[in-house]
């Protein structure tokens, strides 16, 4: 995968660089029915289970079927896929629809539900009956697993396959009366248990379950399957593209097979595309639902998590996933994205829209002996280096100062240009300074240093041209205020994790937590989802777990990502 390096021409705190849509083999298929006048417009759908919150994956999905709505001038439905009521929760309902709007999508009006056609589901299986293609299997799941044979062998007929049109029925009613215990018999199409394709050997359509549904309540004590439900749904919505991942691939004979065999009201297509897989990522909604449940994460919206709401918290702005889908394209073949890439959109959209501000992450004291006690002056910084119209600050400089403790050493290897004893270096927006002293507690750590500033030097240059070769960050020791630095780092150390065992690939340093840092006083005014740059250090936002007493901020993306440290660009 190849990067772009080139200007993307947005300006400094402006929106992504939202170029014109890329060109996919999905789109071409579109674009080619819309001209042929196979379909008046464009309508597709984004259909999730609510049974845990949307991932980056899902963005992939949502980007597109919502985007090729907007470039071809259709509409994208939003339908929640119901038809599991055991793990489904409004919970989840809730945040998928605050998730996608924070995406940036729209479904207008159209939102749906596949619960909103479980009558005429039904009706429709009661049809497919009456034409001798369903019938009611009473065999245990257990039977009918092996019956199915494997991809070698073929599968048996069940003994209760050739039922009576009116004994299937009635058994059918019965089942929706609620008459049967969970597991006792399913409604089965009668397709071809010889089929090469497993999908096509009478799969289920129906099966028991006494369990409350979020929206039909108790209505219902049989539910439909997946397959069952979701072409039908697509073709009562009038869906013409239905797009989804390729592990359906296999299931598109059944779904074209439900809609030649049903009173459909249109003909969707199935399309199937590669799902995303993210490096040091797990995306799979069984897994993070385990993760929050066991207690690895604080939560679906922890930062560590490849959730929307957790990339939201850490401060990504969706303008960045958006930047990145595009970035990654659709195709058809299966492939592992790495995560760097989604770090190089996060910059390429931070970098123009974050302000810049000075934190000190592991403070270490500076004493700047020659300036008077007592006194402090203000300094002007500027917010944005690109953008004049960001406008400046004021920052207050005075006796003593805060800077990162990794920029002193005492012992200085050759290449090392910070502060370290009798050298000088520059204090950002502020003076020349040079150390004179470190001093130590009784362990032997440098607890301060004592320093000199050369007056001259104001704003950051010297008069008769000297030069110094670091220009560092640094607070006030006065008005700093205190933060909690969050400093997420992969939540699982193998590359690919091993989703069947993923505990074993936690990684135990996921989060890191500074304590101590001091960060200037114009952050007291931060916001989630308002994300900044703290000089040479990374981009950053305020966690909702601030207090006014006591700021969070987390770092949302260090500025060079380790593939280049490695290399050395
Ligand atoms: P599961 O079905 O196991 O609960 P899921 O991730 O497939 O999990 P859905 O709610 O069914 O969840 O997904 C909604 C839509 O998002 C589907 O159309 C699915 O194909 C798509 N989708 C899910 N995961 C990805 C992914 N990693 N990349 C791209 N699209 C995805
Ligand atoms: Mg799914």
């Amino acid at each position: 995968m190849s990067i772009g390096e080139g200007s993307t021409g947005a300006t400094a705190g402006g929106e992504a660089p939202e170029e014109a849509p890329g060109r996919d083999f999905i789109r071409d298929i579109v674009a080619a029915d819309l001209q042929a006048k196979r379909h008046a417009g464009v309508v597709t759908r984004f259909p999730p289970e609510p049974n845990g919150y949307l991932h980056i994956g899902h963005a992939k999905s949502i980007a597109l079927n919502f985007g090729i709505a907007e470039e071809f001038g259709g509409r994208c439905h939003l339908r929640f896929d119901d038809t599991n009521p055991t793990r489904e929760e409004q919970e989840y309902i809730d945040a998928i629809e605050r998730d996608v709007r924070w995406l940036g999508f729209d479904w207008g009006r159209h939102l749906y539900y596949a619960s909103d056609y479980f009558e005429r589901l039904y009706e429709w299986a009661e049809l497919l009956i009456k034409a001798g293609k369903a019938y009611v299997d009473d065999q245990s799941p257990d039977e009918m697993r092996i019956a199915r044979g494997t991809l070698t062998e073929p599968g048996r007929n069940s003994p209760f396959r050739d039922r009576s049109v009116d004994e299937n029925l009635e058994l059918f009613r019965r089942m929706k009366a609620g008459e049967f215990p969970n597991g006792a018999r399913v409604l089965r199409a009668k397709i071809d248990m010889a089929s090469g394709n497993i999908n096509l050997r009478d799969p289920v359509l129906y099966r028991i379950l006494h369990a409350p549904h979020p929206r039909t309540g108790t209505a219902w004590s049989i539910y439909p399957s997946y397959d069952y439900a979701h072409g039908q749904s697509d073709a009562i919505e009038g869906i013409t593209h239905s797009v989804c991942t390729l592990e359906f691939e296999d299931h598109r004979p059944l779904y074209d097979w439900f809609l030649e065999n049903l009173p459909v009201p249109s003909r969707p297509r199935q399309y199937e595309f590669a799902r995303l897989n993210l490096t040091y990522a797990v995306l799979s909604k069984r897994v993070l639902t385990q993760l929050v449940r066991d207690g690895h994460v604080n939560g679906w919206d922890d930062p560590r998590m490849p959730t929307l709401a957790g990339l939201r918290r850490r401060g990504v702005p969706p303008a960045a996933l958006r930047d990145f889908v595009k970035r990654i394209g659709v195709a058809k073949a299966n492939s592992v994205v790495d995560a760097n890439v989604l770090d190089f959109s996060i910059r390429e959209v931070l970098n123009k829209s974050a302000l810049r501000r000075m934190a000190v992450l592991r403070p270490l004291k500076v004493v700047i002996e020659n300036y008077p006690e007592g006194q402090s002056e203000e300094l002007e910084a500027v917010n944005h280096p690109d953008d004049p119209g960001a406008g400046t600050r004021k920052i207050r400089f005075g006796r003593e100062l805060f800077i990162e403790h990794e920029d002193f050493m005492e012992n200085p290897p050759k290449k090392f240009f910070r502060l370290s004893p009798g050298n000088e270096v520059r204090l950002r927006y502020a003076y020349f300074i040079t150390c004179r002293e470190a001093v130590k507690n009784a362990t032997g750590e440098v607890v301060e240093l004592r320093c000199t500033y050369d007056p001259a030097t104001k704003g950051g240059n010297a008069p008769d041209g000297r030069k110094v070769k670091a220009t560092m960050h640094w607070v006030s020791a006065a008005d700093s205020l205190p933060a909690e630095i969050r400093i997420y780092n992969p939540l699982f150390m193998s590359a690919a994790p091993d989703a069947g065992n993923f505990a074993a690939d936690l990684n135990p340093q996921s989060l890191e937590v500074l304590a101590n840092a001091r960060v200037e006083p114009a952050l007291a005014t931060a916001k989630p989802e308002e994300p900044v740059q703290f000089e040479r250090q990374g981009y950053f936002s305020l966690d909702p777990d601030s207090r006014p007493d006591r700021l969070v901020f987390n770092r949302t993306v260090g500025l060079r990502d380790t593939f280049a440290k490695v290399v050395g660009k």
